[in-house]
């Protein structure tokens, strides 16, 4: 695949069990073996809380940048594919307790909707624990509605998200 035809994109990961940190390095490791992709920078790891359901504990969450030539769906599949590879199990609760959690958060400057998949992701912009780490790697980004990444983080409370520590170290 040429670089003509890969899209910058961001993914956004998440854990609260089961060695959080240790599940988020795993992830990224994962992402920069995905075929026709190279892994770009990736945030530090951030302690957030947890949304919805709070009688869980809390969560560690990042942002990668990866550079794909994969179709968007085809993404969403190798991201669902490590999620299973993690030991994630689907259940009804929503935002419940879980190993590892990677959603697409932008595919170059596409919006789209399908049945699979919203892009940008629905919750980008309301979320503290994606807006900083996305911040912090691509502080001049903006979103394809012409947003900026700096003006969102003015909005979004940090709700006591803090910085524990590299992904890489
Ligand atoms: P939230 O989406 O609010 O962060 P969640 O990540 O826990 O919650 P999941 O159970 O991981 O939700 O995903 C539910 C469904 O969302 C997936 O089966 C997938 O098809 C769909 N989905 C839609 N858009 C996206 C996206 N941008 N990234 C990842 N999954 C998406
Ligand atoms: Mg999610
Ligand atoms: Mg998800």
């Amino acid at each position: 695949m040429s670089a003509q035809n890969q899209q910058r994109c961001f993914i956004g990961l998440g854990a609260n069990l089961s060695e959080p940190v240790a599940q988020l390095k795993r992830a990224i490791a994962a992402l920069a073996e995905l075929p026709a992709s190279s892994l770009g920078k990736v945030s530090s790891l951030y302690a957030s809380r947890p949304m919805g359901p709070q009688d869980q504990p809390d969560y560690v969450n990042a942002v990668a940048e990866l550079h794909t030539g994969l179709t968007p769906l085809q993404l969403l599949d190798a991201l669902q594919q490590i999620e299973q590879q993690q030991g994630r199990v689907r259940k009804a609760e929503r935002w419940g307790p879980r190993t590892l959690d990677l959603d697409l958060l932008l595919y170059g400057n596409a919006q789209l909707h399908c049945e699979r998949l919203t892009v940008p992701h629905y919750g980008l912009a309301e979320r503290e624990f994606v807006l900083y780490p996305l911040q912090e790697i691509a502080a001049d980004l903006q979103l394809p509605d012409g947003r900026s990444i700096a003006q969102l983080c003015l909005q979004v409370p940090r709700r006591g998200l803090t910085a524990i520590g590299s992904a890489h170290s």
